[in-house]
């Protein structure tokens, strides 16, 4: 693709999403920064030269993404599918403190417990900073208890690969679908990787919300001051659980908490700060995982009932990795259709449709688009879109170019370069 022929250029021309899969294979040139405005990014190291992150490009899933052909419509919509499950994790702790169910969850502690994994790839949110989130290795099953439940920030799992290549042993991955697609193009130009990775697991993901978005609901719950807050949650403790704040007011106060529900706080406030790179993402469903799962949200939630989680199996050692987990007592599931992801997440099947469009458009304009291969995005674009929602998916779209100024480069490395960390 013209134009975008090194990492600075794709990040200048909004391909990034901060994933990190370009400082996992090169973290002597690339570490991964948070700016306030994009989200994670990466940042040449002092003395690195340029030139030498072009051969990065070639992993980057933010400029390319390769889907398994489609035969039919279903796997156009939603990617190769072997079985769908709802189910939750066992252990009611896990199940308790996870987002929906605790499976990814149950599905990492039957990793390490079992002993098939030396560790587990995920997401926490930092002690230092309870804004922003790290990448952990989690080895037992108090990490894996603190690293349960979606944050709705940026994070950049695929940074910790370089971890695992150089660990040499087996390792689960857990991420968003870029995440996931990201481990998937190193680990394709890796041996060693993908010999380290026993599975991988994505969460859905209907765009991932700015460091700017966590501040203003914050502000929206009326603390003012960051230094008071020593926790941010975003789902879990319930299903979906609320956005929750933990703070002081003063340092010999006992903590407080205020939070808001989940519907609020996505839809009034975090879903108006997803990065542009997300609205041009055409899996919010892991197809490049061995399983993905979400929320089974086909039927409306009954008071204080306890999490389900969605689960769909990609891959023949995806199946062998879910069955063993039952069979080992962490997991209770329940078979359901392709039908059921359908109904639980429409909302994704148009938003990939709508992509289709999107692209269009911003190439039309000079926008650098997403090269998407394979995967039938055409389709899903014209049976799961309205007349109306697909000259919106093209008219939408130019407005929200020149709205968000896309057509000006985006200067996320420019920030970090000034000090944002
Ligand atoms: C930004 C975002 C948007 C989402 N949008 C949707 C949606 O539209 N529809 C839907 O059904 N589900 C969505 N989810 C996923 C959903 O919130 C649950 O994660 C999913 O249902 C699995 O629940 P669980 O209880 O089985 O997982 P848990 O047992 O709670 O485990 C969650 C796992 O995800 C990891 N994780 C948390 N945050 C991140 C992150 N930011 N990046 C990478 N890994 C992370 C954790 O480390 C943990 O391993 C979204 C999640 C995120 C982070």
């Amino acid at each position: 693709m013209r134009g975008t022929d090194s990492l600075q250029k794709i990040v200048e021309r909004h391909l990034c999403m901060g994933c990190g899969a370009c400082a996992a294979a090169r973290p002597d040139l690339v570490a991964m920064v948070d700016t306030q405005r994009y989200g994670r990014r990466p940042l040449l190291k002092a003395g690195a030269d340029p030139s030498a992150t072009r051969s990065l490009v070639k992993i980057c899933p933010g400029r390319e993404i390769h889907f398994a052909p489609a035969r039919h419509y279903d796997e156009a919509a939603w990617g190769p599918v072997l079985e769908v499950w709802e189910g939750h994790a066992l252990d009611p702790e896990l199940r308790f403190r996870g987002s929906s169910g605790g499976v990814v969850s149950a599905l990492a502690l039957h990793g390490i417990e079992s002993a098939a994994v030396a560790g587990v790839v995920q997401v926490t949110a930092r002690h230092d900073q309870p804004l922003l989130n790290e990448t952990v290795i989690s080895r037992s099953r108090a990490d894996v208890l603190a690293a349960s439940a979606s944050r709705y920030s940026p994070a950049s799992p695929c940074e910790k690969l370089a971890d695992v290549r150089a660990d040499g042993r087996q390792h689960i991955f857990v991420g968003k679908p870029c995440d996931v697609a990201g481990a998937q193009r190193l680990m394709h130009a890796d041996d060693r990787l993908r010999n380290s990775i026993a599975l991988t697991v994505s969460i859905f993901c209907a765009g991932t919300p700015s460091q700017a978005a966590t501040r203003e609901l914050i502000r929206a719950l009326g603390i003012d001051d960051d230094a008071q807050i020593e926790e941010v949650r975003y789902r879990g403790r319930g299903w979906p659980g609320r956005m929750a704040v933990r703070y002081r007011s003063t340092a010999e106060a006992i903590p407080e908490i205020e939070s808001m529900t989940y519907e609020q706080g996505w839809g009034e406030i975090l879903q108006k700060h997803t990065q542009w790179r997300c609205r041009m993402c055409a899996d919010h469903v892991g197809e490049h995982a061995d399983l993905s799962v979400g929320d089974p949200w086909y039927r409306p939630l009954g008071e204080h009932e306890a999490g389900e989680s969605l689960i769909v199996v990609r891959t023949e050692r995806g199946r062998r990795a879910l069955s063993a987990a039952v069979e080992a007592g962490y997991l209770s599931l329940q078979r359901r259709s392709i039908a059921t992801l359908a109904a639980s997440q429409p909302n994704l099947e148009r938003t990939k449709g709508a992509v289709f469009g999107r692209c269009l458009t911003a190439r039309a304009i000079g926008v650098a688009a997403p090269l998407y291969r394979g995967g039938a995005l055409h389709r899903v674009w014209w049976r799961a879109l309205s007349p109306v929602a697909k000259v919106q998916s093209l008219i939408g779209t130019a407005k929200r170019i020149f709205r968000k100024r896309i057509l000006l480069p985006e200067r996320a490395l420019d920030l970090a370069a000034d000090g944002e960390s």
